[in-house]
């Protein structure tokens, strides 16, 4: 039997299929190792054949198999295939995509425990010296199979003695690590009203692939997905639920484990690598059915899949930043294509593109537009920060905002304030010469974190020691500009003293259950107000938060980019569905320096089909996407030079496209990129605009080529991103 190889080496030169001779109980899709030059390495077995082209005394045999069962199914290879050809990378690039990472590296084993049980029959002789064998062999006939390890610290090294006696027997054992020994299973039962039901019946009966459930906050839209997932394993069928890595919030974790129970695998980054190996195998061998996790949960290895859900189905973090650069719901189209079976989209705050393809019929549109408590959405009071600064306020609070938090105090209820930004202040900047502070490898201002005393560049996390100084000028006046969360506490403290606050950004959530704590105690009522960073703004539930405040619900809407009104409009909907969310009614308090903005004014008046109209409209007389493609090529490296002229080349072979296809351009250009260096990196860009995505391979094939050991070369399609 041959195997058709590729090998685990992600360069363009060994990005083939390589023969193999093999047993003929070979499986497809099985990692092997096999010989490689003088090497050995690790390889994926995509087809087998009776016979190659190859002279048979030139191809080299298989030197193993390395797991059990073939790590990837036939769907997953063939997917791997087609996501290559589409990004044009090496196939050892996307096939990767479907293993845990500790997989390949190897780092991690499957977690054996070892036990030993009394040999039968045997007759036992012990100097009365050797009382811990004594009592464990006691032990043993008392309880039967006993861990080894349980032995040892009862009986004190007993387990070796006896073993070479020939006493006992020893047997290694397979454990599966349990990651949520810590989270609560609560399951609460519920009838679903008519309108879920409804949505679950259209989803089962609908023709239509794409599922788009276009629901208010509030609406019930996780009862109707844990509905759908019920359903497949009922009917033996298996899921893929993914939510934003954010939304795994403790409250969900518990509800998905008191409905599903060992049905569920939930991958997702607070696992140690050892439990997301354990829960990864467990899906691959059928053992569990439903696989939940953000991103990369897409290419769970599972098979006979009944149902796809992709919630919050807006949220930026379904498209990978790095290579390949791939959009989930491409991916998840393909799966639910090839398993003939839905995907289910769901968001209060759909994509642009998204609603409009469910407009146009292109996907099933489900609407809900009641909230199951029945409770109206909360009022929106905008506070207008110009007026406050005629007024001589300076603070960051508003004077509603100040009133409103000290009545919700009052009242014993709960507030969550909300700012886009970390750190305690933007920017240190010396006072008498003006210089900033900046990372010397990105091009980028400090932040400082006062609970730390340094400066951290948010671009490459390298920290600084802060400045005593200027080291221009020898300044001692040090400005702290912008305000982030860190600041806004202190302040914050000093308006209402008595409040017990929190914070929750990236900066208090590091380690492996940190969101999961903070959460934890705020739910506790073991504070007042949560001020935190975009990570507050998504599906947690608060019962007694009857106040959200928005300190500046501008600045998304300032970046440059033609998708950041649709952002402004998501988070403001998002954040405000925080509030009231059981029986008292919820208030939110928006700060702005721009009252009459059309975005704020739809986003107050949760009229997200006004928004979308008049989003579209204007989208379509700028001819920005849904109506064109963005295509950026990013090149980036160390060397500047070396970097200029991969550009120059990339740019070459661009613009021949460009020539020959002027009816297919919007725009194309070329520059430097908004932020200069990275990392270290200098970036450049060449920036396109296409009402014709036929020239898309070529433009691929040309930034394939170009790419060098030194210079990277990415093709990013509407980037979410444009630093
Ligand atoms: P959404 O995700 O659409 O914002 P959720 O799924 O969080 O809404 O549901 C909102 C609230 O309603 C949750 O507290 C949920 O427990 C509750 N809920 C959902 N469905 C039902 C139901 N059929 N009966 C009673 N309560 C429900
Ligand atoms: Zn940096």
């Amino acid at each position: 039997m041959i195997a058709e190889v590729i090998v685990d080496i992600a360069t363009s030169e060994t990005d083939r299929i390589f023969d193999y001779i093999c047993d003929d109980d070979m499986l497809v899709g099985s990692r092997v190792s096999a010989p490689f030059g003088p090497k050995l390495v690790t390889g994926f077995v995509m087809r087998l054949k009776e016979s190659s082209t190859y002279p048979t005394e030139k191809l080299k045999r298989i030197a193993k198999v390395l797991d059990d069962v073939p790590a990837l199914n036939t769907e997953c290879l063939r997917l791997a295939e087609k996501l290559a050809s589409r990004y044009r990378v090496p196939k050892a690039l996307t096939l990767r995509l479907f293993l845990p990472t500790e997989m390949r590296t190897g780092k991690v084993r499957e977690l054996t425990r070892r036990y030993a049980v009394l040999v039968e029959g045997k007759e036992m002789k012990f100097p009365k010296s050797a009382k811990n064998q004594i009592s464990a062999v006691e032990y043993l006939r008392q309880n039967g199979k006993t861990d080894c390890a349980y032995l040892n610290q009862a009986f004190s090294g007993s387990v070796k003695a006896l073993e070479k006696k020939g006493y006992i027997q020893i047997t290694v054992e397979q454990v599966k690590r349990n990651p949520y020994q810590s989270v609560p299973a609560e399951s609460v039962e519920r009838t679903l009203t008519d309108d879920q039901l409804r949505a679950v019946n259209t989803v089962q009966t609908d023709d239509r692939t794409v599922q788009l459930i276009y629901g208010v906050t509030g609406s019930g839209k996780t009862e109707i997905y844990l509905t759908l997932i019920a359903d497949c394993l009922k009917r033996g069928k298996s899921s893929i639920f993914l939510v934003p890595e954010i939304s795994l919030t403790p409250q969900m974790l518990s509800q998905l484990r008191a409905r599903f129970g060992k049905n569920a695998a939930i991958l997702h980054s607070g696992l140690s690598a050892g439990e997301r190996f354990d829960e990864w195998w467990r899906l691959r061998t059928g053992e569990a059915k439903i696989a939940i996790g953000a991103r990369s949960a897409i290419f769970a290895p599972l098979e006979n899949i009944g149902v796809i859900i992709v919630d919050e189905e807006h949220d930026s973090s379904y498209f990978s930043e790095t290579a390949p650069r791939y959009s989930t719901f491409d991916v998840a189209h393909v799966r639910a294509k090839y398993n003939g079976c839905k995907l289910v989209l769901g968001s209060v705050t759909p994509s642009v593109e998204t609603y409009k393809r469910a407009r146009e019929g292109e996907f099933s549109l489900i609407r809900l537009q009641k909230r199951i408590n029945k409770k109206p959405l909360p009022e929106i009071i905008v506070a207008d920060m110009r007026r406050e600064v005629r007024r001589g306020n300076n603070s960051p609070f508003s004077s509603a905002l100040k009133e409103e938090l000290e009545k919700c105090l009052e009242t014993g209820n709960q507030a969550i304030l909300f700012l886009n930004r970390r750190g305690y202040s933007q920017t240190v900047t010396c006072k008498e010469c003006g210089y900033v502070a900046k990372c010397k490898d990105c091009d980028v201002s400090l932040t400082y974190h006062r609970d730390e005393d340094c400066l951290k560049c948010h671009y490459c996390g390298t920290r600084y020691s802060m400045l005593s100084a200027c080291p221009d000028c020898g300044g001692k006046k040090l400005a702290y500009g912008g305000t982030g969360t860190q600041r806004i506490v202190e302040q914050l403290q000093k308006a209402l003293p008595s409040a017990r606050i929190l914070r929750m950004d990236n900066d208090t959530t590091s380690g492996k259950e940190g969101h999961y704590k903070i959460l934890k105690a705020f739910a506790e009522h073991k504070a007042d107000i949560l001020v935190g960073t975009q990570m507050i703004a998504k599906g947690h539930d608060f019962p007694s938060v009857t106040l959200v405040g928005i300190l500046d619900a501008d600045m998304s809407l300032h970046f440059a980019d033609y998708r950041s009104g649709e952002r402004t409009f998501q988070l403001l909907t998002q954040v405000a569905g925080r509030s009231g969310r059981a029986e008292e009614k919820g208030k939110v308090v928006l700060q702005t320096y721009d009252p009459e903005n059309d975005v704020l004014r739809f986003a107050i008046a949760y009229d997200y089909e006004g928004f979308f109209d008049n989003e579209t409209s204007m989208r379509a007389a700028t001819a920005f996407p849904p109506y064109s493609k963005i295509v950026r090529v990013l090149v980036t490296g160390e060397d500047d030079k070396k970097t200029i002229e991969a550009l120059r080349t990339v740019y070459v072979g661009l613009e021949k496209i460009y020539t020959d296809n002027p009816e297919k351009f919007l725009f194309f250009n070329k520059m430097r990129a908004p932020i200069k260096r990275i990392q270290n990196k200098y970036r450049y860009q060449v920036l396109m605009r296409l009402c014709d995505v036929s020239v898309l391979p070529e433009i691929y094939d040309i930034c394939a080529d170009a790419k060098t050991r030194d210079v990277l070369v990415s093709v990013e399609e509407n980037p979410t991103n444009l630093t």
